[in-house]
């Protein structure tokens, strides 16, 4: 999916807790707007089923609930959004994830003169996102959806991930989403936020 460069770009990012029904929501915006979505997640989930040199260098990582480093996981992005379908607009999903990342993926941009235009907060209560990580368990069967690894997964998250979005505050760029409801009701909520910055399909 590529965004006519006739519409206003839409360099977005979505951020919110595991289990906060990111994924799901971004992939909606994506086809929303005509962006691509692009989640480290399912580029290194894709990897490891693969067995790919890239697959067997991470798969422990992900399996412990850990952060690849940055300087692979930033150049798996650069590399990404230099393709085509990436040039007026794209949807990231779980990148950045720490200030070292956020730094890159700026300077990034700024090389290319481009900036992001809208970064997606979805908030969920922590009892809430356990539920759902558990059930997605039961359900999918990922190796680093279990009980020890959640909370691996959940304490990064509000250690070094939430604190990006004070960065992101600070440029007014963060719409806050409650992301609380049905999909329908939060995918408006999201909507309605992006059309209020100019950003529509
Ligand atoms: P996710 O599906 O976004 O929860 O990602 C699954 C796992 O992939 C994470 O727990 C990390 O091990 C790894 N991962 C995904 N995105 C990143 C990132 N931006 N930086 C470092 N590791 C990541």
């Amino acid at each position: 999916m590529t965004r006519s460069a006739d519409l206003p770009s839409a360099r977005l990012l979505i951020v919110g807790p595991q289990g906060s029904g990111k994924g799901t929501q971004g992939v909606r915006v994506g086809e929303a707007l005509s962006i691509p979505v692009i989640s480290t997640g399912d580029v290194f989930r894709a990897n490891v089923s693969a067995g790919t040199p890239l697959g067997q260098q991470v798969k422990a990582i992900i399996e412990a609930g850990d952060l690849v480093p940055d300087s692979l996981t930033s150049e798996i992005v650069r590399d990404r959004l230099t393709q085509d379908d990436a040039s007026n607009g794209f949807l990231l999903d779980g990148y950045p994830r720490n200030l070292g990342q956020v730094g890159d993926l700026d300077a990034f941009l700024e090389s290319r003169s481009e900036a992001l235009d809208a970064v997606i907060e979805l908030s969920v209560p922590r009892e809430e996102s356990i539920a759902r990580l558990t059930q997605r368990a039961l359900e999918q069967g990922r190796t680093d959806d279990t009980e020890e690894v959640i909370a691996n997964r959940l304490a990064i998250y509000e250690r070094e991930t939430a604190p990006i979005l004070d960065v992101y505050r600070e440029r007014g760029i963060v719409d806050a989403i409650d992301g609380v409801g049905s999909l329908d009701e939060i995918a408006d909520r999201i909507t309605a936020a992006l059309a209020a910055r100019g950003i529509t399909g």
